[in-house]
């Protein structure tokens, strides 16, 4: 059984992703330079991700990190330069057992199969802490000949990066654009808030052609950049949503085209 699941998006770039159920995936991106390589995202840490990029290419790693959450950073101990929101480490680092919470995450993916579960268990990166450079809005990551450049949207978590690539377009986006964000209050940001940073988002990269998220395994279009700001506009506005159950328990669902919206009453505008 294949715990990972590979495509080639273009000469230099690969998503792996951990896969969990046919429509779940952990998506990382593994982009190689001429004198490094660049892994965003680690996922829930299933096996051993180190390995598996190695077979891409045997230049030295770079771990870019979207946000702090359980199913992107669990197989951060296996790298040793990693970049991360020193914000939502701060708040990460606690004493709870962080493999725990991985595994019963996974439990609840994987829906019932037990076979993929028991596999996971035994291949899982046991060690959940690891040392990391503070990552900022508009830093640089020169890989030789391909750069990609970070930019934070503040929403699914307090900080969430994107990493740009110019060149060719492609923008790795982790939870922040995608088919279904979470802007839930325990994540202290409001749904106007986020609204603002997808918009600078943007308008400050005009040359982004490809989308690639991190629970898919394809470019979800750049349509979805301007589903979500309309999704933002009518719940700001007002919209009658219905109540539903998430991962995080019940928030209200919007759709606007390709995207669907979770939010909460509490978190549409700051303060309120
Ligand atoms: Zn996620």
């Amino acid at each position: 059984m294949e715990l990972y699941q590979c495509i080639k998006i273009n000469d230099y770039t690969w998503l792996v992703a951990e896969d969990i159920r046919p429509d779940f995936k952990n998506t990382c991106a593994f982009i190689i330079g001429k004198k490094r390589c660049a892994l965003i995202d680690t996922g829930c840490g299933i096996a051993n991700i180190r390995e598996y990029v190695k077979k891409l290419s045997n230049l030295p790693v770079v771990v870019l990190t979207t946000h702090v959450h359980l199913d992107h950073i669990g197989g951060h101990p296996l790298f040793d330069t990693i970049y991360a929101s020193a914000l939502e480490m701060e708040k990460w680092e606690g004493n709870s057992d962080r493999l725990k919470e991985r595994l019963n995450f996974l439990k609840a993916a994987l829906e019932g199969n037990g076979r993929k579960y028991k596999l996971i268990k035994s291949n899982i990166v046991r060690e959940s802490t690891f040392s990391y450079h503070p990552l900022a809005d508009r830093m640089i990551f020169d890989l030789g000949d391909i750069v990609l450049e970070a930019a934070m949207i503040p929403g699914h978590t307090e900080e969430s990066f994107v990493f740009v690539e110019r060149k060719s377009g492609n923008a790795f986006v982790g939870d922040s654009v995608n088919p279904t964000p979470w802007i839930l209050d325990e994540n202290g940001k409001s749904v106007e808030e986020y609204g603002k940073a997808v918009k600078i988002f943007a308008e400050r990269f005009p040359e982004i052609r490809h989308l690639y998220s991190g629970h898919c395994i394809r470019d979800i279009g750049i349509q979805t950049i301007q589903d979500t700001l309309c999704c933002v506009d009518e719940i700001v506005k007002g919209s009658k949503d219905e109540r539903v159950n998430c991962y995080a328990g019940k928030a209200f669902q919007h759709i606007h085209g390709s995207v669907s919206m979770l939010y909460r009453q509490s978190t549409i505008r700051k303060n309120s």
